[in-house]
């Protein structure tokens, strides 16, 4: 999540307060917006979330968290070695599960627009892997993007320093995508509907933190035509599920949302939470901003936002495995329906600031 917010609670619509009664209604798609009333400490022990089978393997984002939320990464710093180091992790694990280069190679390089350390010049990277389509829909895309920087570290004294993991911002999203892309990568081949199947490209942005800037970049620089993209779909903090309540951010943007969403629940048996609040604070403000259909997937905020307690433990890799089925059952619903979403522009002014 882009670096300087903070959460208030309008803003939140589940960190710590949920709204009255969301957690109470597994699979039924809630509108929460202004509702916010009871605290956790005013709610009775949550009730267990209702059994699933999950599609993706926990151990497989177990081992894509600890990887990017290691101490020896640093808090993957914008334009650092580190920072550099979880890209390669990405364009690696791309090119495992078989995906092909979404530009000229699987790295984009992402120039910034600002001085890093009092250096201009300096540089981050997008990461894209392409999962090609079949057919007539073959020149349509959907996306599925996560950004795998976070804050970097404080140097404390001269020999020692605190570092800011990041594992639900974003390792969490990161791992996600990752493994969501091994799974469609072998699932999806020989898939085809009537018309074919529509190409996904699966994006790692650099440099979010600072203000969106690789995810702009790409938006400035689409390797494929910014028309042919049918939908994007953001993982930003997705590690920490609560109350088995997920806020989804951007169903204004398409009127197909929500008929989508409640087909794609089947098998997650999540609540959701609609808010547009932060649809203009991470990485698909600029698809929106292009008019596409958009979706942001988030477990909402804590305290560990932004602070050097933002660790592997404190993630919820169960809640994980069912955001994974949904986001799974949407792209697999999206890549083969014949009919494409539509935009609506419902003026949310929130986008950009
Ligand atoms: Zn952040």
């Amino acid at each position: 999540m882009r670096s300087g917010y903070r959460a208030t609670d309008a803003d939140d619509p589940t960190g710590g307060c949920l709204a009255g009664g969301a957690w109470l209604a597994p699979g039924l798609l809630l509108v929460s917006l202004g509702l916010l009333a009871a605290c956790d400490s005013d709610l009775p022990s949550a009730p267990e979330p209702p059994p699933f089978e999950a599609v993706l393997v926990d151990t497989a984002l177990l081992d894509h968290l600890n990887f990017f939320a290691a101490d020896s990464l640093f808090g993957r710093r914008l334009a650092s070695e580190h920072e550099r180091r979880a890209a390669e992790y990405v364009r690696d694990r791309f090119q495992e599960y078989g995906l092909q280069p979404g530009d000229t190679s699987y790295l984009q390089t992402v120039p910034l627009p600002f001085p890093v350390d009092g250096d201009t010049g300096r540089t981050s990277q997008n990461v894209l892997g392409v999962l090609p389509g079949e057919g007539s829909l073959a020149g349509q895309w959907l996306i599925l993007g996560a950004h795998y920087d976070h804050v970097g570290f404080l140097q404390v004294s001269e020999d020692s320093v605190v570092v800011y993991n990041g594992a639900d911002d974003n390792a969490s999203g990161t791992a996600l995508m990752l493994e969501i892309a091994r799974y469609l990568s072998d699932q999806l081949s020989g898939v085809r509907g009537t018309d074919g199947r529509r190409s996904i490209m699966f994006q790692a942005y650099g440099a979010e933190e600072p203000g969106m800037v690789g995810s702009n970049y790409f938006c400035e620089h689409p390797t494929v035509p910014m028309d042919s993209v049918v939908a994007m779909l953001n993982l930003d903090m997705v590690g920490r599920l609560r109350y088995n309540v997920l806020v989804l951010i951007g169903t204004s943007s398409s009127a197909g949302w929500i008929d989508l969403l409640a087909a794609a629940n089947g098998t997650s048996f999540l609540s959701f939470s609609l808010s547009e609040s932060l649809l203009g604070r991470s990485d698909q403000a600029c698809f929106y901003l292009r008019q596409r259909p958009v979706l942001f997937l988030h477990t909402g905020m804590h305290a560990e936002y932004h602070t050097p307690y933002d660790d592997v433990w404190f993630i919820n890799t169960e809640g994980m495995l069912r955001v994974g089925n949904l986001a799974v059952a949407l792209l697999q619903d999206l890549a083969v329906r014949p009919d494409r979403l539509v935009f609506a522009d419902v003026a949310l002014k929130s986008a950009g600031q």
